[in-house]
């Protein structure tokens, strides 16, 4: 069984900016040629598993933060759930859900960008307790404090999502309470306390093919274990609800995620949010790329089920299970 763990082979050869470029502008009547040159390192690195994770929106809403894509934000409008914890009826129950299937990963999203000590330690409890079934977990938590990481480590979390979401250049464009350096220094900060570290971004927020490859170089500077890359799903309420995303075609799409795959070859390369829409009936080509994928929704958006997610990657003729957590 081939896990979703970083892998040492042999050298890949390192992909330029202007070679990172010319890719993203490969002729559509080239895409399969591009599909295959990605799908040889994704099996390489990774087989023909499939990751599966399950998101629990532990914290939602009421953030302080106005990223502009995002419903939790203060300058969303959106009409979602507002709430300080989940309850711990429904985290243990998806943390159940994910060992009952054999799933790879439960993720645990927490709006906001600051805690309390008391907050990360009230979560740590709840760390401890769903490490007891061996889960892999996940936590998307904003900046910590070098001492919150060390407590939520010691309680066993494996890693944690921090994501670029975009290029240094284009960032002030969507966030204007915190910068690309601060991420940056966070996600630094976490990998000296021993995290595995999950970071992607969002394509689709009027960022030009540039500003995705310096931000997948910058990506690769920090070779995160996972790199989830989102397809913009505008929503009513915030900044980018109406932004055209005509940008955002499937073979578009497939050339962001194979460019990430033969840019960082060895991390699970995760297709997350915008995969049910982009990637209708396109399953297979996509799996060729990448090993990982959310199934059953996002934070405030709906999803595949579990039930037609694995069909699809078993039609598409790839495996999920992990064969123990
Ligand atoms: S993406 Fe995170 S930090 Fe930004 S507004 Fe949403 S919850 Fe807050």
């Amino acid at each position: 069984m081939i896990s979703e763990e970083k892998t040492t082979k042999t050298a890949d050869p390192t992909i330029s900016r202007e070679e990172a470029i010319g890719i993203l502008n490969t002729q559509d009547d080239q895409l399969d040629e591009l599909v295959a040159r990605a799908g040889e390192l994704r099996e390489k690195y990774k087989g023909k598993h499939v990751g599966i994770h399950i998101l629990t929106n532990a914290r939602s809403g009421n953030c302080s933060q106005d990223c502009a894509y995002c419903a939790q934000s203060c300058r969303s409008k959106a009409d979602i759930d507002k709430y300080r914890w989940v309850g711990d009826e429904k985290l243990y129950r998806d943390n159940d859900f994910v060992d009952k299937y054999h799933l790879s990963r439960h993720c645990i999203g927490l709006s906001g960008m600051k805690f309390t000590d008391k907050e990360i330690e009230e979560l740590a409890v709840r760390i401890r307790r769903m490490k007891e079934s061996g889960t892999h977990l996940c936590c998307s938590i904003g900046f910590l404090t070098e001492k919150q990481a060390h407590i939520l480590r010691d309680a066993g979390l494996d890693r944690i999502n921090h994501n670029l979401n975009s290029s240094r250049g284009f960032y002030s464009n969507i966030c204007s309470t915190h910068t690309f350096d601060q991420r940056v220094a966070n996600i630094k900060m976490l990998q000296s306390v021993g995290f595995e570290i999950c970071s992607g971004g969002i394509i689709g927020m009027g960022e030009s093919r540039e500003d995705v490859v310096d931000m997948l170089l910058e990506l690769r500077e920090i070779n995160p274990e996972a790199i989830p890359i989102n397809f913009l799903l505008p929503i009513e309420g915030t900044p980018l609800g109406d932004i055209d995303t005509s940008v955002l075609t499937t073979e578009y799409c497939l050339k962001v995620l194979c460019l990430a795959r033969l840019m960082v070859p060895q991390a699970d390369i995760r297709c997350a949010a915008g995969r049910e829409r982009y990637f209708k009936g396109e399953e297979k080509r996509l799996l060729t790329v990448v090993n990982s994928i959310f199934a059953s929704g996002y934070l405030t958006e709906n999803g595949q089920g579990m039930e037609d997610t694995i069909k699809a990657i078993t039609d598409a003729g790839f495996t999920y299970e992990v064969e123990s957590a």
